[in-house]
């Protein structure tokens, strides 16, 4: 499969490991929103979170973790943002799942994506629309 981030895994391609665990990779974004944004992949192909499986999803929450933990004690981040750009409609250039963490310092002005209001009775019909059960 000609997938960069599977060619990262298997070797083939040079990246920056974070972190290494059978299931999982974190390295670092080659190009990144501050230094120290790392990408956490899961070894096996999925294209994104529902393609994969529950248990492939823990093992990369946990990788997660442990990648933001080491942000914030070693780099000494005072937060960080998970972010998924989940299909290309989001954003997603890789078609290989694989979760954003970027390290925030206080104060560093990055500014996250703009909000609004909504309109009287539009929560209601969203909420109605994407309730699940
Ligand atoms: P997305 O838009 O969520 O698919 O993000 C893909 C990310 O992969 C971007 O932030 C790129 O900078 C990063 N990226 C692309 N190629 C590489 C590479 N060879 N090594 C590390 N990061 C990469
Ligand atoms: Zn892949």
């Amino acid at each position: 499969m000609n997938c960069i981030f599977c060619k990262i895994i298997a070797g083939e391609i040079p990246s920056y490991k974070v972190y290494e665990d059978e299931d999982t990779l974190a390295f670092l974004d080659i190009n990144p929103v501050h230094p120290g944004h790392t990408l956490v992949v899961p070894k096996k192909h999925y294209a994104n979170i529902e393609e994969a499986d529950e248990a492939t999803l823990c093992q990369v929450i946990k990788t997660v973790k442990k990648v933001g933990l080491s942000l914030k004690n070693k780099l000494g981040a005072s937060g960080y943002n998970v972010q998924v750009n989940n299909d290309p409609a989001s954003g997603q250039l890789v078609p290989h799942l694989h979760f954003h963490l970027v390290p925030r310092m206080a104060d560093d002005g990055l500014k996250l994506w703009p909000q609004r209001a909504y309109q009287p009775g539009q929560a209601e019909e969203v909420m109605k629309k994407i309730k699940i059960n």
